[in-house]
C-alpha cells in the first residue's frame, strides 16, 4: 500500500449520520455514516500523517475497531472517488523542482491517485521531447506554456524573422528581437526563463512529411502551429504515422478558433476527415460546387488574448498526451470556439473513413467511434 494517504483539499460537512464531501463547486459526494467511522477516518486522512499500517491504531484511538481489510476497502473506495493523494508524493523531486513547479504539481493533483502521484506526471513532462512546428502567434505561445510546464526538450521549427507587427501577440519577442530569426530569439527567451527546457532552434521551412519525420526523431509528440503549406495537416498526419506519436493542431480561420488531435493507430486520423469532406463535397448543391465568385482576403485577427487562449488549450491537450493524467479531449474531434458569436463552444468529432490507407495499415486497427461526422469549416 502507498506511503501516507492524505485527503485532498475538500470541504467536509456532517450531521445526523450524513456526510457531504464538497469536492468542487458543482460536485458534492453524499455518504451515509451512521456509525461515525467514516467521519473519523476522513479526519485522520485530512491530517495525512499516518502510513497505512498505522491507520487502524489511529481509528482505535477514536473508539473504532477496524480490520486492515476494512481500512484497505475504505481507502480503495475513497481513491476511486478521486479524493485521496499520497502525502509523500512530491518527495521524489528535489527542492528546486518542487519550488518552481508547485502550481504545476497542484494542478496534477486533480488527476492524482494513491498509485499515480502528481510528481510522476511532472516527471513524465520533464522527460518528454516535443517537436513544435511554428514559432509565430500559436507556436510562441505554446512554447511559453511548455517551458513553464518544464518539458525537457523542444525542437522549434520556423523560417520567419521577427517583425514589429508580431509584437501585438507574440510575447516571447521584444523590440530587441526584431530582425532576428524567430527560432533563435525564442531559444534565447527560453534560456533566460528556465534551464529546465532545452530549446533546439531549427530555421527551416517545412515542405513535406519526410522533413517532419527527420525533425521528429525521438519526439514524444508533434505540435502543428503553422498553416503553410496548404496541406500541412496532412503532411504532419502522415509523418506522425511513421513516427508513431500523436500530434495536436489548431488555429484561427476567419472568426473560428479550433484545435484537435490525432493519435495514429488509436484514433481516426486527419486523412480520414479529408476523405469524409471529399464525400460530403459530392453532395453539395451545384452552386457550391462552382468556383467562388469572390474569395476572402487573407487577414490575421489573432490578438494577444486570442492566441493565448488557443495556445493554452493546445498546450493542455499536449500535456494530456505527455502525462496521460486525463484522456485527450480533442482526439479526432474539433473543439471549436466562435469568436464572433459570444465565444460559443462546440465539438465536432469525426470517424474513421473506410478508405483511409493510413488507418487501414495501422496496427492495431482503429476502433469505430460512436457519434456522427460533422462538417467543420474551421482550419483545414
Ligand atoms: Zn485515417
Amino acid at each position: 500500500m502507498h506511503g501516507r494517504p492524505r485527503l485532498k483539499p475538500v470541504t467536509l460537512h456532517g450531521s445526523d449520520g450524513q456526510l457531504i464531501l464538497w469536492q468542487r463547486a458543482l460536485k458534492r459526494i453524499h455518504i451515509d455514516d451512521s456509525s461515525g467511522s467514516i467521519k473519523a477516518i476522513l479526519q485522520i486522512l485530512a491530517i495525512g500523517e499516518y502510513p497505512v499500517s498505522e491507520l487502524g491504531r489511529a481509528m482505535a484511538e477514536r473508539g473504532f475497531a477496524v480490520s486492515a481489510e476494512e481500512i484497505a476497502a475504505v481507502l480503495s473506495a475513497l481513491d476511486d472517488l478521486g479524493v485521496l493523494e499520497d502525502a509523500d508524493g512530491d518527495d521524489v523531486l528535489d527542492d528546486a523542482a518542487r519550488e518552481r513547479h508547485q502550481s504545476n504539481l497542484r494542478f496534477y493533483d486533480l488527476f492524482a491517485r494513491l498509485g499515480r502521484t502528481s510528481a510522476s506526471f511532472h516527471q513524465s513532462v520533464a522527460r518528454s521531447r516535443v517537436l513544435l512546428l511554428g514559432a509565430g502567434g500559436l507556436g510562441s505561445g505554446i512554447l511559453q506554456s511548455l517551458v513553464g510546464l518544464g518539458v525537457g526538450e523542444v525542437t522549434l521549427v520556423d523560417i520567419d524573422i521577427v517583425e514589429t507587427k508580431n509584437l501585438a501577440r507574440q510575447f516571447v519577442y521584444g523590440l530587441g528581437a526584431v530582425g532576428r530569426p524567430k527560432v533563435t530569439a525564442a531559444r534565447d527567451w527560453a534560456a533566460s526563463y528556465s534551464s529546465g527546457t532545452m530549446v533546439r532552434p531549427v530555421h527551416q521551412r517545412i515542405a513535406d512529411a519526410a522533413a517532419v519525420v527527420t525533425l521528429g526523431a525521438g519526439a514524444d509528440i508533434v505540435v502543428c502551429a503553422i498553416d503553410t503549406p496548404d496541406d500541412i495537416h496532412l503532411i504532419v498526419n502522415e509523418a506522425c504515422f511513421t513516427l508513431g506519436v500523436p500530434f495536436v493542431a489548431g488555429g484561427l480561420s476567419y472568426s473560428t478558433l479550433s484545435y484537435w488531435s490525432v493519435e495514429p493507430g488509436r484514433t481516426p486520423c486527419r486523412l480520414c476527415l479529408e476523405r469524409h469532406r471529399g464525400d460530403e463535397a459530392l453532395t453539395l448543391p451545384p452552386i457550391l460546387r462552382q468556383p467562388p465568385l469572390i474569395e476572402p482576403r487573407p487577414v490575421n485577427r489573432a490578438t494577444g488574448p486570442v492566441v493565448q487562449l488557443i495556445s493554452g488549450l493546445m498546450s493542455m491537450e499536449v500535456t494530456r498526451y505527455l502525462t496521460r493524467a486525463d484522456p485527450p479531449v480533442a482526439a479526432a474531434a474539433y473543439q471549436v470556439i466562435e469568436l464572433a458569436d459570444r465565444m460559443e463552444t462546440s465539438c465536432a468529432p469525426w470517424q474513421q473513413h473506410p478508405e483511409c490507407r493510413l488507418c487501414a495499415a495501422a496496427n492495431p486497427p482503429v476502433p469505430a467511434r460512436a457519434g456522427s461526422l460533422h462538417s467543420v469549416g474551421a482550419g483545414r
